[in-house]
């Protein structure tokens, strides 16, 4: 099936392909639209991806984030489901599965990832103090600011270029940190904040070499490290590719010792740990916990189950332990890369090296003649969408929302539509058809024009926002 990818495994000469490590027991029938149909589906939408209905949608790459297949193994686990208010079964699975593979002691199911975030900046962070972080995710920083918190980006300069090649675009700039220690002093650092592998860069991994100086440096200043866990799983998996002194470790390996440099870490469950709904929040520091535990009660749920069922809990549990496989792990980025190395070389500008859950698009290359405030990004998802029915989404301009302060528009260098691969959903022939339509849409760039946002949302306004054609 896919040829090995010549990013990951070198040239060989003689051809061995990988395989998905599961065969398909059921299946969901998909939607054909015609051209006209789309077309119609859009300007309802407001030629915003996320407004779309998702029967309108054949290959659904809008996100990675709760999308998965789950396993034979994980839905007969959501039969297991102990729906007690109070210490299911089921919490306790979880709670060694995160003990175990993650390496922490104390464990606080949430709904979802955002759910975590909640909880954790209303607890450490004080008004006015900095969050260094290696770029911002959405959630991730409107609650660290809804909290008081002043984000600070301090990842290194190469992430912001599209073209490196660095192999960890995700690290830290620790010399960024600490000229923000000498600036303010280490009491005005609520902690650190380090995402693996960091979406908003294009799915780029951070090196162990990297979490661990960073580590040293925090524990001279007495600064945390707290961790987005959402992707490390793929975080490790570049770690064993392209790291010296990795590639005889395992997955599980690599996580324990990665997550070991940090203090505590929360978690979007619907991405690596492959179910539908969920997160959680793991710590080291008992008196965090108590505070944590204290709050869970008041936004999610009780501290056994936290806005999820028992069966939600199951599913976890046992998602958790299937992500960290190594063949999983090597078939899911495997697949990225097979879609991204044909864009590729089909001479598609796409964000380099090809990160771990999505391809992102190379929007202001692939439309220099549209300006950023007429929304390249947005533009080329919507014209996806019409050309074959394939929902991708903006990770620009209108993703990166206003400045707080000055009301004014945030101009991010990266202008990037993504596509994101669900987990054990789509085959190798779907990729296929969202090259070819990639490609397509490409080859038609010169006659696009850009659009105009006429409705704008408070907060996350990429959601909600609608707009109209220029
Ligand atoms: C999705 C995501 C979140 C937020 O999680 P939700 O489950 O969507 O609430 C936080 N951080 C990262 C890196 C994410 O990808």
């Amino acid at each position: 099936m896919n040829s090995q990818s010549s990013q990951t495994m070198g040239q060989q000469s003689g051809r061995r392909s990988w395989a998905e490590p599961w065969k398909i027991k059921v299946v969901e029938p998909l939607t054909m639209t015609t051209r006209e149909e789309r077309k119609k589906a859009l300007v309802e939408a407001g030629y915003n991806t996320f407004l779309l209905r998702s029967e309108d949608v054949y290959i659904d790459l809008l996100t990675d984030s709760g999308t998965s297949a789950m396993s034979d193994r994980q839905w007969a686990g959501m039969m297991l489901g102990d729906e007690a208010y109070a210490g299911s079964r089921n919490f306790y699975h979880l709670e060694a599965a995160i003990q175990k593979y993650y390496g922490y002691k104390y464990i606080v199911p949430t709904h979802q990832g955002r759910g975590a975030e909640h909880l954790i900046s209303r607890t450490v962070i004080k008004p006015g103090q900095l969050i260094p972080g290696n770029m911002y995710f959405t959630t991730t920083r409107l609650h660290q600011e809804l909290s008081g918190g002043i984000f600070h980006d301090v990842i290194i300069d190469e992430a912001h270029d599209p073209n490196s090649l660095h192999p960890f675009k995700g690290n830290i700039d620790l010399d960024k940190v600490q000229a923000l220690i000498d600036q303010h002093g280490a009491k005005q650092i609520a902690y650190i904040s380090v995402a693996g592998t960091v979406n908003m860069a294009g799915g780029q991994p951070v090196s162990m070499a990297n979490v661990r100086a960073l580590r040293a440096l925090c524990q001279k200043h007495g600064i945390k490290v707290y961790l987005d866990a959402t992707r490390m799983m793929e975080n490790a998996y570049f770690i064993q590719q392209r790291e010296e002194g990795y590639a005889d470790r395992s997955i599980a390996q690599i996580l324990r010792e990665f997550c070991s440099y940090t203090d505590a870490a929360w978690m979007s469950a619907k991405k690596d740990n492959l179910v539908n709904i969920g997160g959680w929040l793991a710590v080291n520091d008992w008196d965090l916990f108590e505070e944590l535990r204290n709050l869970v009660v008041v936004y999610e749920g009780l501290h056994t189950y936290g806005g999820l069922a028992g069966r939600d809990l199951e599913a976890l549990a046992i998602g958790i332990e299937e992500s960290a496989q190594d063949q999983h792990i090597r078939s899911r980025i495997g697949q990225v890369l097979y879609l991204g190395e044909l864009l590729s070389q089909w001479g598609i500008p796409i964000v380099q090296p090809i990160g771990g859950h999505a391809i992102f698009l190379d929007a202001r290359a692939f439309y220099p003649h549209l300006k950023q405030i007429e929304f390249p990004a947005q533009t080329l998802a919507a014209e996806l969408y019409l050309d074959s029915g394939i929902r991708s989404m903006e990770r620009g301009i209108a993703s990166a929302g206003r400045d707080a302060t000055t009301g004014d528009h945030y101009y991010p260098k990266l202008e990037l539509t993504r596509l994101t691969i669900p987990r054990r959903v789509y085959t190798q022939a779907h990729m296929d058809v969202v090259a070819e339509s990639v490609k397509a849409v490409y080859d038609a760039r010169q006659s696009v024009r850009g659009l105009k946002m006429v409705y704008e949302p408070k907060y996350l306004r990429f959601f909600q926002a609608r707009f109209e054609p220029l």
